[in-house]
């Protein structure tokens, strides 16, 4: 890749015996201070007279983490190798969902989801499988040109993950599906998902069966919360699944539980048609304009996104929000603080459940995934360091001063909605 060659020997002409290791460190260090500030290397390591490894490190340092470097400990500062490979990059192309080849498993070959499909896709080349063959491409931006039709057997409940020593707020997992056709940077399957395909079980009767089953935890809130939003966005197959016309009754009928969609699609009919009821929640992630247009590519926008919530909570179901990821940039609590506005401006208060607040967080492989598949991000330009739970995140400091900022906001302008932190260090949450 070009741009690493020239760093390469542009360091190299200043610093001749450098080490490969030490050299990988300062390459990534210029890498990403161009890429944020736009200036040369040798704007931004010019020579000078008896420059050493140490030094040139420190100043690099110094200039990728203004606000962190003296405070952080060394060990926090990642410096992996930088790997850009542009045949890896994202399809940004926007197109429908359309698979060119779709897998049925024999099992549910006869099922109503597979007849919806076979109609809704007359030109795909349709495959019976055993469930057994690996299919799928290699290549992650290639996974919606492949569906896969199942039925799922063993993983169907479980407790959200959380992070390893996060406060966890007893939510609990149903796996609808897996895959989403929606690009946002930061999405975590990306780094995750190893069958680059879209899979839909077709056996949604089973997994409501384990509902009935289960045990749940309840964490902050007065019932038990289920919902499917961990691998897929709920909504954004709707019109194929239909899950909805089976989860919306069976919950109905359950007040003890609540069950929520989370999306950011405004795949809405299905649940129009149904009909809602107090204890199914339909959310959806909201962010600053700027970080919805520039790193959710392929979503629709928020004013879309609430125009819809208009629609469902009309139709009887209650509202959430998750402003998941916050990212920090220079003026982000303008940015915030309209979305927080425009939503006050356009929502019924009263419907509101629900709304989580959680900043942007990664792991290390994931970091390496939006880089390769989005090397014009700008969700990466803040100062992230290795955390307590061997993820990313911003400092104590400028994650405090973000919730500082956007819960109390929200606590005030939406008194009756729970406003709770998502996946935080639980030093953090108990300040809220
Ligand atoms: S909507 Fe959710 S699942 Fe889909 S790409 Fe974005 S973050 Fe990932």
């Amino acid at each position: 890749m070009q741009v690493i060659i020239e760093l390469e020997n542009y360091l190299l002409a200043l610093l001749p015996r450098l080490g490969i290791n030490k050299q990988r460190e300062l390459v990534r260090l210029m890498y990403e201070i161009s890429k944020r500030d736009h200036k040369t290397p040798v704007e931004i390591l010019p020579p000078q007279q008896n420059l050493n490894f140490e030094q040139a490190k420190k100043i690099l340092l110094q200039k990728r983490y203004p606000v962190n470097f003296k405070t952080a400990r060394k060990d926090q500062f990642y410096l992996p190798k930088l790997e850009l490979n542009p045949e890896l990059e994202a399809d940004l192309t926007e197109r429908p969902f359309s698979p060119k080849d779709i897998y049925i498993e024999t099992s549910v070959k006869d099922s109503p989801l597979a007849d919806r499909i076979h109609s809704a896709f007359p030109k795909a080349v349709f495959h019976e499988t055993d469930g057994k063959t690996q299919v799928g491409s290699p290549n992650f931006s290639r996974r919606l040109d492949t569906l896969l039709i199942h039925r799922e057997k063993y993983d169907f409940l479980k407790p959200c993950p959380c992070s390893c020593g996060s406060t966890g707020c007893g939510y609990n997992l149903v796996n609808l599906g897996f895959g989403c056709r929606f690009e946002c940077e930061y999405c975590f399957l990306q780094q995750y998902q190893n069958l680059h395909a879209v899979l839909l079980p077709a056996n949604v009767d089973e997994f409501l069966a384990k509902i009935d089953e289960g045990a749940f935890r309840m964490g902050p809130f007065d019932r038990p919360r289920i919902g499917s939003g961990e691998f897929t966005d709920s909504l954004v197959f709707d019109d194929l699944t239909q899950y909805s016309a089976s989860i919306v009754p069976f919950f109905r009928e359950r007040p003890n539980l609540q069950f929520e969609f989370k999306t950011k699609s405004v795949n809405i009919d299905g649940l129009l048609r149904v009909g809602g009821y107090e204890n199914i929640v339909v959310s959806w992630s909201v962010n600053a304009a700027p970080i919805t247009n520039l790193a959710e590519h392929s979503t629709p926008k928020l004013a879309q996104r609430l125009q819809a919530a208009c629609e469902v909570a009309r139709a009887g179901y209650r509202l959430g929000f998750h402003f998941d990821p916050v990212v920090i940039y220079e003026g982000y609590q303008q940015d915030y603080a309209r979305t927080v506005q425009e939503m006050s401006d356009m929502l019924p208060h009263d419907k509101i459940a629900w709304i989580s607040v959680g900043t942007l967080r990664f792991s290390r492989e994931l970091k390496k995934q939006i880089e390769t598949r989005f090397p014009k991000n700008t969700i990466l330009n803040g100062e992230f360091l290795l955390d307590f739970d061997g993820k990313m995140r911003y400092s104590d400091t400028q994650r405090l001063e973000a919730y500082r900022f956007l819960v109390p906001l929200l606590r005030k302008t939406f008194p009756k909605a729970v406003v709770y932190l998502c996946m935080e260090d639980p030093a953090v949450t108990k300040l809220f």
